[in-house]
This record gives C-alpha cells, structure tokens and sequence, in this order.
C-alpha cells in the first residue's frame, strides 16, 4: 500500500494513476472470524482499527449492506465539539477530541481536521447562565471553554443578526477546540487504515439475521451467505433495533429522520461553526464554500433516507432569521439520514444481553464527533468483553438502574434530544 506523503504524490504527478496502489482491497469474506462488525459507517471501520492497532485483533471482517461512508457518516454536517455537560459524556467527547487532534498522522491520511471553534449562541439571561454552568463543568472535566458576551460574539461572527433578531444575541459559549472535519476523508482514512493492518471490508453485504446457539452468537446470515464469528459488533446507526430485533432483543431506541444542507459556494463569511440556540440550526463554511447547515429532525419515526419539504422551509427559516444577509443564496442540496435517537440522547456502548453481541448506537444528532473514540472504547469492551471506565457510564443497563445521562433534560422522548 502507498504510505501518503509528498514524496508519493509526487511520485504520483510524474507517474500518472500507476503510481497509486487501491487504497483498500475487495476481499471475499471468510467462512469464519473471530470478530464480524456490522455497518462500514465510521465507528464500525474506527473499531476495527482500533482492534488491530491497541489489542493485535486482526482476524475481523466489516461487513457493510451498501458501499463503505454511505450511511450517516458521509451524510452528516461534521461538527467536532466535546462540550458536554455531564461527564459521563464529556470524557467519552473529550478523549475523541484528543484522538481527532492527531488523527491524520495516525491514519497517514488527511481527514481535514479543522479547528475553527463551535460557538453556540445565547439569546436570554437564562441560557447564558446554563451555558456558564456547562463551561465551568467543561473546564473542570479539562475541557476548553470561554464564555463571550454580545460584543464578543458580534466580533467574531459580524454578520448575525444584532438589530432586529426575533431571539436577540445575548453572548456564547465558545469552544475553540471545536470545529468540523472532512467525513468521507474519515471513513476513507479509518478503512485503508484497517486495510492495511489486515482486515476484511466486504461491502454490499447485508446482515439479514444473527445465528445463537443458547445465548451465544454464533455469526451472522448475510446476502452472501452465513458467516461465522465469535463475537460481534454492532455499528449501524439508524438500523441499531433492526439488528438487535434479530438477536431478540428491543433497545430503548428510536429511529428518526435528519436532512442537512449545502448551498452554492460563497466567498468566506464564516470562519466557524455556529449553532443558534433558540431554534435548532447550526451552520458551518466548508472549504469549497459552501455553507454546510442543518436542524431539527423530520419529527417522525423512519427508516428511510430522504426527508419532507416543511423541514426543508423550517431550517432555511432559522437561518435566515440569524443570517439575513444570506437571503439570496442558493440551496445546492439536501439529503437525509436516519438517527439513532436514544430514550436519554447518550449513546449506548457495550455488552448486550447475549454472550459474543456488542452494540455501538444510539448517536442522536452528534455521533460523527465521536467516530474515533467511540471506536477506541468499542473495541476496547469487544477485546476485552468488558466496558472501558470511559464507556462503563454508556452501558445498556443505565436505562434498567436508572443512572441515565439525560444532556437536555428533555426527559424519555427520543425525538427531543
Ligand atoms: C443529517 C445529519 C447530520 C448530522 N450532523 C452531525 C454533526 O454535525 N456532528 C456529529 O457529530 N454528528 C452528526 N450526525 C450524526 C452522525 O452522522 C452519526 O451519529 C454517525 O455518523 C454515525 O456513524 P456510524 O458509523 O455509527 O453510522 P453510519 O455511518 O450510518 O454507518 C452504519 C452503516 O451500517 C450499514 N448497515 C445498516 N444495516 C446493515 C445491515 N443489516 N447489514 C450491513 N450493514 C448495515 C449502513 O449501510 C451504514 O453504512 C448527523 C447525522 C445526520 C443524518
């Protein structure tokens, strides 16, 4: 495989395409592996890296229904934040955040790891003094915060709307940490990088059931036929009750419709990501330009990847109510993905009821942000077959003892985390 550097690729300019070798193979799948992870989304291909790479795991396959990045991970609006309230949360957010840091040298490919800041935008002395009660409980957790007022926002992002807004700015929350990254680059990155330490990537491969014997997996029935495994992973997003629906068991978990955007590329007019915390939108600047935005879900209960018009109408409202200078600029594109929204909007990552089956979902709006160190804890508990203290907070049994990690405060409806 080409190590990635600027020898290579100017290796590759002289040389033209020969010079580059694929960047993962197409392998067919073995009759047996010690570990099948279902889903090439982001965390299934980070967790097998990561069993590679920290636990010498290797015999594993990633076993993906469509083409590797085409769930949520190529779909999502890429925010990076770890600035979180609780900490069963923030340790898990804070350790990506410090895997992402030095992600592209470790994966030898440029997964375009930007920090340009998250700022979420206050609009009432009452949320300003929540966003100070989650700064200081984000700098006590060792996490970078800064508290801005109305002046300090208006000189970081002069374009809001200061004059008239319907929610008038009263200050931010700042992280300077925060920021976005490329996310295809991150499925690309995470699947050569497994690749090349010997696991199997069989795309267009569906898992169709999963086989017990007693209580312990014993593989999994696929569009290719049966696979065997010892244990298996679960990393499949908005399919996560689909699939444990096949090893008997109902999860406290919803799957729910998100659309994000872009526009036409415009000159830069934001330099980081902002989020408004009256309505729900968020909006970022990607590098071709583009403006990268999103809001609340479709409000319904889907499996299917494509969203509603009334959404559509909705976010571009919020938008325009912060942005009104952007009034004339031209959607390009809207997709959509299906959300794995928990009953307490934190994920879920551990053992479930059966001897061999892990799960890994449960990400609501935000799990591209953990991508790498959800698959660091993942293959830690798949490894060891127990939780990492970093994920031992996120385990199923939290929604049977009732330490549930409820952000919000929105309580158990899935559809408002
Ligand atoms: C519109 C939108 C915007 C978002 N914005 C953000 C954001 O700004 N920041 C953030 O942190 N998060 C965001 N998210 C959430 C984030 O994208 C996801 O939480 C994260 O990417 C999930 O990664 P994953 O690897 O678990 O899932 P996925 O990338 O969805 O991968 C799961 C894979 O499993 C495969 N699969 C499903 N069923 C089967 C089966 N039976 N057999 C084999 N394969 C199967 C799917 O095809 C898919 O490729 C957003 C999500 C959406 C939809």
């Amino acid at each position: 495989m080409t190590h990635y550097s600027i020898f290579s690729l100017v290796k590759g300019a002289l040389c033209g395409p020969g010079a580059w070798s694929p960047a993962w193979r197409e392998p067919e799948p073995k009759a047996e592996y010690d570990v099948v992870i279902v889903g090439a989304g982001g965390h299934g291909l980070a967790t097998a890296y990561y069993l590679a790479k920290e636990h010498g795991i290797t015999n594993v396959a990633v076993l993906e229904k469509g083409y590797l990045g085409g769930g949520n991970t190529g779909r999502n609006t890429t925010i990076v934040r770890s600035n979180y309230l609780l900490d069963g949360n923030a340790h898990l957010y804070e350790w990506s955040m410090k895997l992402w840091e030095n992600l592209s040298h470790d994966l030898n490919y440029n997964v375009m790891f930007s920090q340009r800041g998250v700022l979420n935008l206050a609009h009432s002395d009452a949320q300003m003094d929540a966003f100070r009660r989650r700064g200081n409980s984000m700098r006590l957790n060792g996490i970078d915060a800064e508290l801005l007022d109305r002046e300090g926002v208006r000189a970081m992002v002069p374009h809001l709307n200061f004059e008239d807004a319907r929610f008038p700015i009263y200050g931010g929350l700042l992280q300077p940490r925060g920021g976005t990254a490329r996310h295809d680059a991150v499925a690309w990155g995470f699947a050569r990088a497994a690749d090349s330490r010997g696991i199997d990537i069989i795309q267009n491969c569906e898992v169709t059931g999963i086989r017990r014997e007693g209580n312990r997996v014993t593989g999994v029935e696929t569009s290719r036929g049966f696979i065997g495994a010892k244990k298996i992973g679960i990393a499949v997003a908005g399919n996560s009750s689909r699939l444990a629906a096949m090893a008997g068991l109902r999860l406290p978990m919803e799957s729910h419709l998100l659309q994000a955007f872009v526009s036409e590329a415009l000159k830069p007019v934001i330099d980081t990501v902002v989020t408004y915390g009256a309505h729900h939108f968020y909006v970022s600047q990607s590098d071709k330009g583009s403006l990268v935005f999103g809001g609340d879900l479709d409000g319904y209960n889907s499996y299917a990847q494509r969203g509603n018009l009334p959404v559509v109408e909705d976010v571009i409202t919020a938008g325009l109510s912060l942005f009104p200078n952007l009034s004339r600029v031209k959607l390009l594109r809207h997709w959509g993905g299906v959300m794995d929204m928990s009953m307490d909007g934190s994920p879920i990552i551990g053992k479930l009821p059966v001897e061999g089956l892990y799960l890994n979902g449960g990400w609501c709006y935000g799990g591209f942000k953990a991508t790498p160190g959800s698959g660091w804890v993942f293959a830690h508990t798949i490894a060891n077959d127990q939780p990492h203290p970093i994920n031992e907070p996120l385990s199923l049994e939290r929604f049977e003892t009732g330490a549930v990690l409820d952000e919000k405060g929105a309580g158990p409806v899935p559809g408002h985390h």
